[in-house]
């Protein structure tokens, strides 16, 4: 299957060289976008390294210090604003399935400085119920070009939804834990494993943070959750 998905990655290279996903005009610096595009996205900032949170200079925010997240580290480098909003929705909400390559390329990007680098990457799981009704996993789909890029393999088998939580939009932070609490099983053998969980957005990260908690209980050593982007406000 990952075969196949090369040679038709191949094949549409060369016969399609890159192209803007938002405007149409020639691609630059490889990647499906223009340059005039390039520079509408968000520049990543200093965040937290813990949760992302955005701050006036690296370090961890107040709130990871009075409760330290499971994770050891998250990497979630674009604002969820402008031409990156407009990528993800793009993707989640009208199956535009080129721009999860846009989106991989370009936080493949910032992760190619990472020092330590997972033993494997672990997209967050839909409930299969939630699978069916949109097609596909969109953080499988964003995970399958980082895991060429950096190359990770791509890990969408250990781990599964339970529970089929409904849609966290609209929800406070504390509503949204409660919503998400046990909504995953962990099947595989990660024991003693460095994972990187992989989400389109993160929001409170509630939800990476419930993955990071099954992981922790499965034995997985070390924990870090990427993100293409994190919303602005929070
Ligand atoms: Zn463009
Ligand atoms: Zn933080």
């Amino acid at each position: 299957m990952q075969y196949l998905y090369d040679c038709i990655n191949l094949i549409q290279k060369i016969l399609y060289p890159p192209t803007c996903l938002l405007c149409g005009a020639p691609g630059s610096a490889g990647l499906d976008l223009c340059a005039g595009c390039a520079a509408e996205i968000p520049r990543p900032g200093p965040a937290c390294r813990l949760c992302a949170r955005p701050l006036p200079q690296p370090g961890i925010c107040g709130a990871c210090l009075r409760h330290p997240p499971p994770q050891e580290r998250t990497v979630a480098p674009f604002p969820y604003a402008g031409a990156m909003r407009e990528l993800i929705t793009g993707l989640k909400f009208h199956r535009q399935l080129a721009h999860a390559r846009l989106l991989g390329a370009l936080l493949a990007r910032e992760l190619e400085g990472s020092t330590e680098r997972p033993a494997l990457i672990l997209p967050v799981p839909l409930h299969p119920a939630r699978l069916r009704e949109r097609g596909f996993n969109q953080a499988l789909e964003i995970g399958r070009p980082i895991g060429r890029l950096l190359q990770l393999p791509v890990d969408s088998g250990s781990c599964r939804r339970t529970r089929d939580t409904p849609h966290q939009m609209g929800l406070h932070e504390r509503q949204r834990r409660r919503n998400v609490r046990g909504a995953f099983s962990v099947t595989g053998a990660l024991s003693g494993r460095h994972v990187a969980i992989l989400d389109d957005v993160v929001t409170t990260g509630s939800t990476a943070a419930e993955l990071a908690r099954a992981l922790r209980r499965a034995g997985a050593a070390r924990i870090e959750v990427w993100a293409v982007a994190r919303t602005v406000e929070r």
